[in-house]
């Protein structure tokens, strides 16, 4: 198994893009992931500007970035554009880290969330 941090397989692409449009649970999802069958699938929003807007007939809470990614074969899709209102987190991690891999969120969310969380 690579465990190197990778960009989502192309094959995986649309099963990938599913399961992350369907969640709103949070920084942990419950669904396997697509590529590897682990239930290890997180992903983290960075909001760089908390200016809610319309888009689309939606109302997104600003302007970010967003990480998503599997921590056990280390898929991940990095990239930028609207916030969900959805959601929120209490983990902190210094933008000064952050890398267009999710590494360092990982690394923060596994030692700060043993439990998990789910809204
Ligand atoms: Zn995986």
């Amino acid at each position: 198994m690579n465990m190197n941090w990778h960009g989502v397989p192309q094959e995986w692409d649309v099963p990938w893009g599913d399961v992350f449009e369907a969640s709103e649970e949070g920084s942990r999802l419950a669904a396997p992931c697509p590529v590897c069958g682990s239930h290890a699938l997180r992903r983290w929003f960075d909001l760089h500007d908390p200016t809610p807007r319309l888009s689309a007939g939606i109302r997104w809470a600003g302007r970010g970035s967003q990480w998503q990614w599997c921590g056990d074969c280390r898929s991940y899709l990095h990239t930028s554009g609207l916030v969900p209102m959805w959601w929120h987190t209490d983990l902190v991690v210094d933008p000064e880290t952050l890398m267009h891999d999710p590494g360092p969120i990982h690394a923060v969310m596994d030692a700060s969330e043993p439990g998990g969380t789910r809204s």
